[in-house]
C-alpha cells in the first residue's frame, strides 16, 4: 500500500504540517501534486509533499483525486520545507506562497489574451517575446571574463561591483551560456528595478521566450506567466522576489541583482528573504548562483570572507567618471548659524547645475513612523547601552526604548555625549523639504517621489520618465529615488540627511548609510563630466560615510564587523522577533510579558544554550492599525531548535532574520 503525506488547506490553523492518506490503486501521485483529500466533515485541498509505504498504524482515508499533472515541482517542495523550518512558517503557507492565486484556486486562466489594461506591465509583458535572434552584447572586460570565469566554477558567488561596472553585462552572459546548455535561468531584481528596459534588454540579448513575475501584474497575467513558465516555454524568468518560487525544471543559473536590498524580504508570512530562498533553491537543483551587489549586506560579505561564497569583483565602471563625493558637517553649519536643512555648500552647487540647465537630485530617507533624537552639537543620537544602537520615543511610554533589548530610559534634557541642550527629534519629510526647495529655486520645476507619491502602481514610472525627459529640474525623493535612476544629466546629488539612515534604530544602520552614499553617488557620475555628491550630516567622521565618500567597502566592512560581534548581532548571532498586537494596550504588554517567562523558563528547563532571550519590548513600530504591538527578541544560533516553543494563536506572529 502506498501513502502520501498531504499538507492540507483546512489544516493551516493547527499545529501539525502533514496528514497521512491512502493512494488508491491507479492513482499516480508525486511530490507537488495537488490532491482533494476528506478532512474532518469537509473536504480540503492540499499539497502532496511525499510518497512512501510506511505503515501509518491506524486507518486512514483516502485521497479522492488528484491533478493529472504535478503543480509543484519535486525541488519546490523541498524548498518550502527548507523555508518552513527557517522561518517558522507552516509549510502549507510555503507551499501556497509558491502558486499565484488563480492557479491555486483552480480557475482556467489560460485562454485570454493579455489584459485590456494598457498599462505599464504590459509593456513589460510584450517585451517577454523575442522579437528575433539573440544580439552579441560588448565584449566583456577582463574583470566581466573573470567574474563569469568563477560563476563557471560552480560554487555560489558574490558579483560585487560598483555601480556602472557591468554586473548586468555578467548575468546576461552567464545566462546565455546555460540557455544555450538548455537549462533555464532566474533573474531576480527590487520590484522597482523591473523596468521594461531591462526585460527587453535580456529579451534581445538572449534571443529566447522569458517571463516576466511581479506583484503588480493582474491575477489573470500572474496565472498566465506562471503557466508559461511550469510548461517549460521560457527560458529565462525575470522578476521580484516572489518570482524565486517559479516553476522552473531544469533551473542551472539564479542571478541575485542588489543582493541585500530590503525590497527581497515578504512582510506577510512566510516572511522569507528572496536571496536567502535562492541559496536553498540553487542547493536543492545545482544551479549556479550569483548574489550581485554595488554594496552587499555584511552578512553576505562575510559569508565571502570565510569561503562560503567564491568572490567576484568588478571595481571599476566600464563608462563615466566616479562621482566626486564630500561631506559636509552640519553641526558646523548649525553653530555659524544656519538652521535650514541645505548647507551653502549644497545650495551653491544647485545653483550652478540649475543655471547650466543640469539635473539636480536630493535625497531624504525617512523611513517608518519611528522618533529618534540626535545631539545637533555632536551628532550623536541617544542610544542604547547594551546594543549600540538608536532608541525609539514612544510617547506612550513616555522615553525612550530599545527594541531589540527592551532597555528603556526617559528623555534626556542634555546630549549624553557632550552635554548639549540642542537635542532634537527626526528633521523635515519630504514633503517639507519639497516646499523649502519651490521656495529657494522658485524658477526651478521640481518633483517628488516618496511612498506618499506614489498613489497608483504606475507613479513610480510616470515620475521617473517626467524626470528623464528633462521635463523637471529637481528631484526631491526618498531611497526610492536611489535606484534605477541613471540620467546623463544628473551632476549634482544631495544627501540631505545622512543622519537619518545613520542613526536608524537597527543593527544595519552603518550599512543602510553606507549603501546610501554609494547609490547616491552613482547616480551622478554617468558622463564623462564629473558630477557632485553632497552628503550632509553631523558625523562627518563616522566610518560608513567616510568609506562610502571613499568608494571602500572593504574599509567599511572590516570597521563594521567588530561592532557586530561585540554586541552580537549578524553575522555572528541569528536574529528572531516574535510580535504579540492587541489593541489594549496593557493587555498586549501583559501577554508578551507572560510568554516571554514562559519561554525563558522553558529554553533553561530544555536545557537549550547559546539562544538569549530578550524584551519584551515596544516594537519598532508599537502602534499599528490600532493595536500596540511588544515583542520578544531571540538571539543566538540555530534557532530553528527553539521553534517549538513559540507561543502561538491569535495575534502572534515570527519573523526570522528580520528587516525594518
Ligand atoms: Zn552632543
Ligand atoms: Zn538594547
Amino acid at each position: 500500500m502506498r501513502y502520501a503525506e498531504v499538507a492540507v488547506e483546512a489544516g493551516r490553523a493547527l499545529e501539525r504540517e502533514t496528514y497521512t492518506y491512502a493512494v488508491p490503486a491507479g492513482l499516480d501521485v508525486v511530490p507537488g501534486h495537488r490532491v482533494w483529500v476528506p478532512f474532518g466533515r469537509r473536504r480540503s485541498l492540499g499539497y502532496v509533499t511525499e510518497v512512501h509505504t510506511r505503515e501509518p498504524g491506524r486507518e486512514v482515508k483516502e485521497i479522492e483525486r488528484a491533478d493529472p499533472e504535478p503543480l509543484l515541482l519535486p525541488h519546490q517542495v523541498e524548498v518550502a520545507r527548507a523555508v518552513a523550518e527557517h522561518y517558522w512558517a507552516p509549510l502549507i503557507d510555503c507551499l501556497r506562497a509558491m502558486l499565484p492565486p488563480r492557479v491555486r484556486s483552480g480557475r482556467r486562466s489560460t485562454g485570454a489574451g493579455p489584459s485590456p489594461r494598457q498599462t505599464r506591465h504590459s509593456r513589460l509583458l510584450e517585451a517577454t517575446l523575442p522579437a528575433g535572434p539573440p544580439e552579441p552584447g560588448p565584449e566583456l572586460t577582463p574583470e566581466q571574463r573573470r567574474a563569469l570565469e568563477t560563476i563557471r566554477g560552480g560554487r555560489p558567488v558574490l558579483l560585487h561591483g560598483v555601480t556602472g561596472s557591468g554586473k548586468t553585462e555578467v548575468y546576461m552572459a552567464a545566462a546565455a551560456e546555460v540557455v544555450a546548455a538548455g537549462l533555464r535561468a532566474l533573474v531576480l531584481v527590487p520590484e522597482i528595478a523591473l523596468t521594461p528596459q531591462l526585460v527587453e534588454r535580456f529579451s534581445r540579448r538572449l534571443g529566447v521566450p522569458l517571463a516576466v513575475l511581479h506583484s503588480r501584474l493582474t491575477d489573470l497575467e500572474r496565472a498566465q506567466q506562471w503557466w508559461r513558465v511550469r510548461r517549460g516555454e521560457v527560458s529565462l524568468v525575470i522578476g521580484s522576489r516572489s518570482a524565486v518560487f517559479a516553476p522552473l525544471p531544469r533551473l542551472g543559473l539564479i542571478c541575485v541583482d542588489e543582493e541585500g536590498s530590503p525590497a527581497f524580504k515578504q512582510d506577510r508570512t512566510p516572511r522569507y528573504e528572496a536571496g536567502w530562498v535562492a541559496r536553498r533553491l540553487a542547493e536543492a537543483t545545482g544551479a549556479r548562483l550569483v548574489l550581485g551587489s554595488a554594496t552587499p549586506s555584511v552578512t553576505t560579505y562575510s559569508e565571502a570572507r570565510s569561503g562560503l561564497l567564491a568572490l567576484a569583483e568588478l571595481p571599476r565602471r566600464v563608462r563615466g567618471v566616479p562621482a566626486h563625493v564630500e561631506l559636509v558637517d552640519m553641526g558646523e553649519e548649525f553653530r555659524q548659524g544656519n538652521r535650514r536643512p541645505l548647507s551653502r555648500r549644497l545650495a551653491e552647487l544647485v545653483d550652478g547645475a540649475l543655471r547650466r540647465g543640469e539635473q539636480v537630485i536630493l535625497f531624504l530617507n525617512r523611513r517608518g513612523a519611528a522618533t529618534f533624537f540626535s545631539c545637533r552639537d555632536c551628532g550623536q543620537s541617544i542610544e542604547c547601552p547594551g546594543c549600540s544602537v538608536s532608541m525609539v520615543q514612544h510617547l506612550e511610554l513616555d522615553g525612550l526604548s530599545c527594541h531589540y533589548c527592551g532597555y528603556t530610559r526617559p528623555l534626556p534634557v542634555f546630549c549624553p555625549t557632550c552635554g548639549s541642550r540642542a537635542i532634537r527629534g527626526l528633521g523635515v519629510g519630504t514633503q517639507r523639504l519639497e516646499g523649502m526647495v519651490r521656495r529657494t529655486w522658485p524658477e526651478a520645476r521640481v518633483l517628488r517621489l516618496d511612498r506618499d507619491a506614489l498613489r497608483s502602481p504606475d507613479a513610480y514610472h510616470e515620475i521617473f520618465e517626467t524626470f528623464a525627459a528633462g521635463r523637471a529640474d529637481i528631484l526631491v525623493g526618498t531611497q526610492l529615488v536611489a535606484r534605477g535612476f541613471d540620467l546623463e544629466n544628473v551632476t549634482t546629488v544631495g544627501v540631505v540627511d545622512a543622519d537619518l539612515p545613520l542613526h536608524f534604530p537597527d543593527y544595519r544602520s552603518a550599512e543602510m548609510a553606507f549603501a546610501l552614499v554609494t547609490q547616491a553617488a552613482g547616480r551622478a557620475g554617468r558622463r564623462e563630466r564629473p558630477a557632485r555628491v553632497v552628503v550632509q550630516t553631523s558625523n562627518p567622521d563616522h566610518y560608513s560615510l567616510r568609506r562610502a565618500r571613499d568608494g571602500d567597502y572593504l574599509g567599511f566592512y572590516l570597521e563594521e564587523i567588530p561592532a557586530r560581534r561585540a554586541f552580537a548581532f549578524p553575522p555572528y548571532v541569528q536574529l528572531g522577533v516574535l510580535t504579540y498586537s492587541h489593541p489594549d494596550q496593557e493587555r498586549a504588554a501583559n501577554v508578551a510579558r507572560e510568554a516571554a517567562e514562559r519561554m525563558a523558563s522553558a529554553l533553561v528547563g530544555e536545557g537549550i544554550g547559546g539562544i538569549r532571550l530578550q524584551g519584551p519590548s515596544p516594537a519598532f513600530i508599537h502602534r499599528l492599525r490600532g493595536e500596540y504591538r511588544w515583542q520578544i527578541t531571540l538571539r543566538g544560533e540555530r534557532l530553528e531548535r527553539v521553534r517549538h516553543l513559540a507561543p502561538r494563536g491569535r495575534g502572534w506572529s515570527c519573523d526570522i532574520d528580520p528587516v525594518v
